[in-house]
């Protein structure tokens, strides 16, 4: 059985007085069924970890360098984070491989780099409209599934979000037709790689404007193992609606 996961992306929102929305989001799920996991900006990394101390969410990242240390200016490795709470760490989102050109082979290294930091990765994968509009979406996701995600893979320390670009911040999402179509490619390509033991425990996250509204629907979508959620994680009101979608 796969834990459902409802992992929050703060992207560059967030001061420390966010944290108060952490407390109420905490104080609302004393014991969630779902794992809930938050990723603040860098900056607040060590502060949130430590309101989290002694409640169900866990901290979370939302990049980290490929090397473990080094002349990389403005660069945080997967060593830093661990160290200052996180235990998870997105990497390959989108905005990430679109803004500072990230590719696959990065994300990958990327990935290694934060298993060797004994965090768990959360690889985004997801195609742009113009590849779905060209019936290309799942060439696209299997490409980037296989060169995104290192060979070492196991349920404990992968989760994989599929995040089709044009959906994230948009309030588009596509059909629950089309997101279990590529959830079960996904499942398929991962079985095919990894053997059916690994490739049936990684959990499988969708993201893209995933609300309170729609996030029971898309849920219940074979394959779907929770969200990554961007905007609705910001407030505790909404994060907290989808992490109940979650608990069932
Ligand atoms: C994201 O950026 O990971 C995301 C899913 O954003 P949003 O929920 O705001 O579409």
């Amino acid at each position: 059985m796969r834990r459902k996961l409802a992992a929050g992306n703060w992207k560059m929102n967030g001061l420390r007085s966010a944290l108060s929305e952490v407390e109420i989001l905490a104080a609302a799920h004393p014991a969630p069924k779902a794992e809930v996991v938050l990723c603040p900006p860098a900056t607040l990394v060590r502060s949130m970890a430590r309101v989290c101390a002694d409640n169900c969410i866990t901290i979370g990242a939302q990049d980290c360098h490929q090397n473990q240390s080094g002349a990389h200016t403005g660069d945080i490795s997967a060593e830093m984070l661990a160290d200052a709470g996180a235990e998870y760490v997105i990497v390959g989102h989108s905005e990430r491989r679109e803004t500072y050109g990230e590719t696959d082979e990065m994300v990958r290294r990327k990935a290694t780099a934060a298993w060797a930091a004994g965090l768990r990765a959360i690889v985004c994968i997801g195609e742009s409209g113009e590849e779905r509009h060209a019936a290309n979406t799942l060439d696209i996701i299997g490409g980037q599934l296989a060169a995104s995600v290192p060979d070492a893979a196991t349920g404990e320390n992968l989760v994989i979000a599929y995040e089709p670009i044009w959906a994230i911040g948009t309030g588009l999402t596509p059909t629950l037709g089309d997101i279990g179509e590529v959830h079960d490619f996904i499942r398929a390509r991962l079985e095919r790689r990894f053997g059916n033991g690994v490739g049936r425990s990684v959990r499988l996250l969708y993201g893209g404007s995933m609300n309170p509204g729609n996030a029971t629907e898309i849920i219940r979508v074979p394959n779907v193992d929770g969200g990554l959620v961007g905007g609705a994680s910001l407030k505790a009101a909404d994060f907290s609606k989808i992490i109940a979608a979650l608990n069932g």
